[in-house]
């Protein structure tokens, strides 16, 4: 497959790959037949989806049949007056029709908004007006579907919805007044017919909230090419073939999911592993991850740190070969703990909502406990001092993508109807993520903290990631965030919030207050000690699991 779209397809060094990435870019590329449905004819029998669900519920997917489904949830949506480019938001959890959706949405030319179900009505409600919504697919679930029925009397642009059980609902769940009922109406679908004309390569094909992390959510708008973009993240970062079962552990509402579960897997040929699952615990993933075999595995940082406190000996997971991370970064000492457990060493990657895999350890390259890896040659990554000024090795400054050649395949179009927000971010040819990193004399990339996240106390800049990779070495940590809080004498003064190990509980006082802060000190640079130490049950986080350092501030600067 991949033939078709890089001039090389084989690379054995990171020299190889850095001088021989090239795409072929086809005219008016549309993932859903230029991939989806060559795969169908080329490997009909071969399986693209591997869906399970908490109840034990299994299907198992080809090529062909999957071709024949999404091509029949295309006309079942044309059906219902969506059409070229039409807006429609897809709540549906990781349930099965997800997939058939995405596909069949890229099949007409619509533009996907997948979106998370813990939206309440007022959310739903913004996002509706925000990007003139047409269509809401959703899950038949209570929450959901009252949350999008409030919504509605201040939606004017929304003209169906449509309610999908999941498999074991069937026949059992009523759909809610409103409500199109996928199950009832979807196999009655005409016949789809191609159309002659579906899109461009720079037309509008997805569009994705960001995670909230720093401030409300923004929305990504990408092209038709985003998809082609992820290439490098599933064959090459994920390291796929078509032998592969592949595991990402993201909700369907989160940019993660068409990194890890959609399109850079399926250029590889790979079986998408799909777990439908409602609350994560370390002990199903990896069930289900020994049952089916999974062999490709990847989760933002806070999933391994669960994983870890697991025991290891009670599963079987000797299918597992290879490992990946991002969305937040990943302490070396759960590196190194993950290594000891599974003599897999985890391939760290760096990116956004806002691109495909941008810095990330390729097989090629050996990983660094705490490092990002190197540059995806796909994008011009410039690190920039504030002064405007680029980086040398060892000086921290922000990666920014230099565009002034041209925007990268994979990069989005702008925040959506939102000109102000997209300059901020994007001016004089260089998008800047608001990431800060350093690179060291081998070229690795180093995250210090996102360029909000990061202390000023006493004339210092100190990054969150250093303090917590310290505290994460201590065996009382399981999980901890970093923050300023505002001080009278220096500004700002370092805190962490720490969720303790289950053995260390009862021990949350001043002595171990202290015991924290010696043990800070003899990792790092004792300045950056946090000065203040509070424990707590959980930290506050996206739907993402990612740690919302923000809501940690906003709480003690009320206090
Ligand atoms: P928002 O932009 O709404 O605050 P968000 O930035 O968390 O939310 P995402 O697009 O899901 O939304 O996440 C991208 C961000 O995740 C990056 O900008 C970076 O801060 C963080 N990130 C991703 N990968 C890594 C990594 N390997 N190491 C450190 N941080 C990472
Ligand atoms: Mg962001």
């Amino acid at each position: 497959m991949i033939e078709r779209f890089l001039t090389q397809t084989h690379f054995s060094s990171e020299e190889d790959f850095k001088n021989n990435l090239h795409f072929i870019v086809p005219e008016n590329f549309n993932f859903a037949y230029d991939v989806m449905d060559v795969w169908a004819e080329e490997q009909p029998d071969k399986e693209c989806l591997l869906w399970t669900s908490e109840r034990g519920e299994e299907v198992k997917t080809t090529f062909r049949q999957f071709k024949e489904q999404t091509d029949r949830t295309a006309a079942y949506f044309l059906s219902l007056g969506i059409g070229k480019g039409d807006k429609v938001m897809l709540i549906l959890k990781r349930h099965y029709q997800w997939w058939l959706s995405m596909m069949a949405l890229c099949k007409i030319g619509a533009v996907a908004i997948p979106a998370t179900h813990m939206l309440t009505a007022k959310d739903i409600e913004y996002r509706n007006q925000r990007a003139s919504v047409k269509a809401i697919i959703c899950a038949n679930d209570e929450y959901v579907t009252t949350q999008i029925a409030n919504a509605m009397p201040d939606s004017p642009t929304v003209k169906v919805l449509v309610a999908v059980n999941s498999m074991a609902q069937v026949g059992k769940h009523p759909i809610p007044e409103g409500f199109h009922d996928w199950h009832e109406e979807w196999p009655k679908a005409p016949a789809f017919h191609r159309p002659d004309f579906v899109n461009e390569n720079g037309d509008t094909m997805l569009m994705y909230f960001t995670s909230g992390t720093s401030g409300e959510p923004k929305m990504v708008a990408h092209d038709f090419l985003y998809a082609l973009g992820h290439l490098t993240t599933g064959v090459f970062w994920h390291n796929l073939d078509e032998n592969s079962i592949h595991l990402t552990v993201a909700d369907t509402g989160w940019g993660k999911a068409v990194w890890g579960k959609l399109y850079g897997q399926w250029f590889a040929g790979a079986t998408v592993f799909v777990f439908d699952h409602e609350k994560f615990t370390a002990e199903k993933i990896m069930r289900v991850m020994e049952k089916y075999h999974v062999t490709s595995f990847c989760a933002p940082p806070t999933i391994y740190r669960f994983m870890i406190q697991e025991d290891f000996s009670k599963y079987d997971l000797s299918a597992l070969k290879y490992c990946t991370t991002a969305g937040e970064a990943l302490e070396p000492a759960v590196y190194e703990k993950f290594y000891e457990l599974t003599g897999l060493k985890m391939h760290e990657g760096f990116g956004q909502t806002e691109t495909t895999m941008t810095l990330g350890t390729f097989p090629w390259i050996e990983p660094k406990p705490g490092s990002m890896g190197k540059p995806n040659p796909q994008y011009c990554i410039r690190l920039v001092k504030a002064d405007g000024t680029e980086c040398e090795d060892g000086e921290k400054g922000e990666i920014c993508i230099d565009t002034r050649n041209g925007k990268a395949i994979g990069l989005f179009k702008g925040y959506y109807r939102d000109e102000e927000l997209t300059k901020k971010a994007w001016h004089d040819g260089l998008y800047h993520t608001g990431d800060l990193a350093w690179r060291d004399e081998d070229g690795y990339y180093w995250f210090v903290g996102r360029a909000d996240d990061v202390i000023k106390s006493s004339g210092y800049r100190i990054g969150p990631f250093e303090v917590e990779s310290a505290l994460m070495t201590h065996p009382a940590v399981v999980e901890c965030a970093v923050t300023g809080v505002p001080d009278p004498v220096r500004g700002m003064v370092v805190k962490a919030t720490v969720v303790l190990a289950k053995e260390y509980k009862d021990k949350a006082g001043d002595a171990l207050v202290k015991e924290l802060q010696n043990h800070v000190k003899h990792e790092t640079a004792p300045y950056k000690y946090p000065r203040r130490i509070e424990f707590v049950d959980e930290l506050p986080k996206t739907i993402s699991g990612k740690i919302r350092r923000v809501e940690i501030r906003e709480k003690d600067s009320k206090k």
